[in-house]
């Protein structure tokens, strides 16, 4: 074999790759570098970040009903809750209180996969920054709900698919508290 001949194979295949990378378009092998942040790349469905609380309709429409399992299970107990309660002191089952601490968070998704209520979810913003550790990476209630809108535009074949459960468990609900039909006379 000559001398150099794998030397040559290498260097053409960096000449090609350096060709292609002006001719073609980003998404068939071309420039890969992304002029961020003037443009960007479309997250991927599944890429995930920090959690975030759905809401349906308006705010105070929240899902979530302090049960507290996310709280429990998170392993770098990042989670704060307490439960909000009526004039007489009694449970809301409503959050009067939910932070998470994105310093501590380790984007690992347990608290959506424990929430039995299909409440809580991870976000793909990725734009988290903050000068003070405490004021800017502890998020309260306010800052972490998001619309069930916001949801379905992140993750839509997650957000569908919850969408058709809880649909179908309210039709189950409905139907179930109908009274029963009186029997015809014979
Ligand atoms: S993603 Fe993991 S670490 Fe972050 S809040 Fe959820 S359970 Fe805790
Ligand atoms: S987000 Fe889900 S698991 Fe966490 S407290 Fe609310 S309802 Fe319970």
């Amino acid at each position: 074999m000559t001398f150099g001949w794998g030397v040559f194979k290498g260097m053409m295949v960096t000449l090609k790759n350096f060709v292609t990378s002006y001719a073609c378009k980003r998404d068939n092998g071309g420039i890969f570098t992304v002029q961020y942040p003037e443009e960007r790349e479309k997250e991927f469905e599944n890429f995930r970040n920090f959690p975030f609380l759905v809401y349906d309709g308006t705010p105070d429409k929240v899902r979530c009903v302090a049960c507290g399992i996310c709280e429990r299970e998170c392993p770098t107990k990042c989670i704060h809750i307490e439960m909000e309660t009526d004039a007489a002191g009694k449970p809301a089952r409503k959050p009067a209180v939910f932070d998470i601490d994105y310093g501590l968070c380790m984007n690992c998704g347990l608290c959506e996969e424990v929430c039995p209520f299909d409440s809580i979810f991870m976000d793909c913003a990725f734009e988290v920054a903050a000068a003070e550790r405490l004021d800017g990476l502890v998020f309260h209630k306010k800052a972490l709900l998001k619309s069930n809108e916001y949801f379905r535009k992140v993750r839509p074949a997650l957000a569908s698919a919850i969408d058709q459960k809880r649909k179908a468990a309210e039709e189950k609900k409905k139907a179930q508290a109908q009274p029963p039909e009186a029997p015809k006379p014979q």
